[in-house]
């Protein structure tokens, strides 16, 4: 039984970093013609209303993408500009916010003819508004799990591969099987691009995830963590990256993004960035 709804979380701290990443690379991998088969293993339904009762109820873009918004000037990194780009079609008269997209609108802007997008959706609700939403933006949805619907669409048919694999770790089980999913689908395509999401909690259950990669087979891991100055005593008090085989040029391009939003006081995070696996 699921019970995560995304809209709860649109637009907050872990989005930033999280589109951030997948928006850098996408556009990274772009600089080369040769088409991209992108995947999102773990879709949401695509367009959140930043003014829903779900969103108000937690506020939580309210400490993330909200907050960035004005304070937009202050980012000196170029990469963020096709990010902001879209964002801004997502405001009101006011300049305020109304909406944020998620994984699967953010693939959907960037994508070229000849890249094909496949967004994969459990929950019944939130992949039926992601299918009434995917028919005009060209992604495919596959309503079933997204690890194994993975695996079995590898590798892929076009010369490159991006996945962002983001579950939303219902089950503890999920960071051993989010480790598992990764070497291998590595094994069937090791030259994709594959983007992990995780949560950083009090708790320290996704250690696990970081523990079998750090000694697995796969290579070129880069890691990136934004951490709360003000955590909550318990529950998500950062959020990670990982990024398996980053474009050339990724890791000093991303690092000055992150750093940005350190150097952004009112934002209240800190950032870092390792290798957690090299070459
Ligand atoms: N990737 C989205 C974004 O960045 O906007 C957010 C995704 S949210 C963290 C995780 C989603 O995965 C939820 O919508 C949940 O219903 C879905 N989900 C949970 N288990 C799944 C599974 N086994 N396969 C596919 N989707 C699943």
């Amino acid at each position: 039984m699921l019970s995560y709804l995304h809209a709860f979380h649109a637009g907050n701290f872990a989005d930033v970093q999280k589109h951030a990443a997948l928006v850098l690379t996408l556009v990274m991998m772009q600089a080369k013609k040769s088409p991209i088969a992108c995947f999102d293993s773990h879709a949401g339904s695509a367009l959140y209303d930043l003014t829903s009762e779900r969103a108000r109820k937690t506020a939580e873009a309210d400490a993330g993408v909200q907050r960035l918004w004005p304070l937009r000037p202050a980012l000196a990194s170029a990469d963020w500009q096709p990010l902001l780009e879209v964002l801004r079609r997502h405001t009101g008269k006011d300049d305020q916010l109304q909406s944020y997209p998620g994984s699967p609108a953010w693939f959907a802007e960037f994508a070229r003819p000849g890249d094909t997008i496949t967004a994969f959706e459990l929950h019944p609700t939130e992949g039926r508004s992601l299918e009434a939403w995917a028919s005009s933006a060209g992604v495919r949805v596959v309503q079933q799990d997204g690890l194994t619907g993975l695996l079995k669409r590898l590798p892929p048919a076009q010369p490159r591969l991006l996945t962002l694999i983001d579950p939303s770790y219902e089950i503890k089980d999920d960071y051993g099987q989010v480790a598992d999913t990764l070497i291998r689908a590595w094994q069937k395509c090791r030259h994709g691009v594959y983007l992990i999401w995780y949560p950083i909690l009090t708790s320290g259950l996704q250690q696990p995830l970081i523990d079998a990669l750090e000694k697995g087979p796969v290579r070129k891991i880069l890691r990136s963590e934004v951490m709360l100055e003000q955590p909550p005593e318990r529950g998500m008090v950062g959020s990670g990256m990982l990024v398996v085989n980053p474009p050339w040029g990724f890791e000093p391009r991303f690092a000055a993004m992150m750093n940005d939003l350190r150097g952004i006081d009112r934002l209240g995070i800190t950032a870092s960035q390792t290798w957690l696996v090299p070459e």
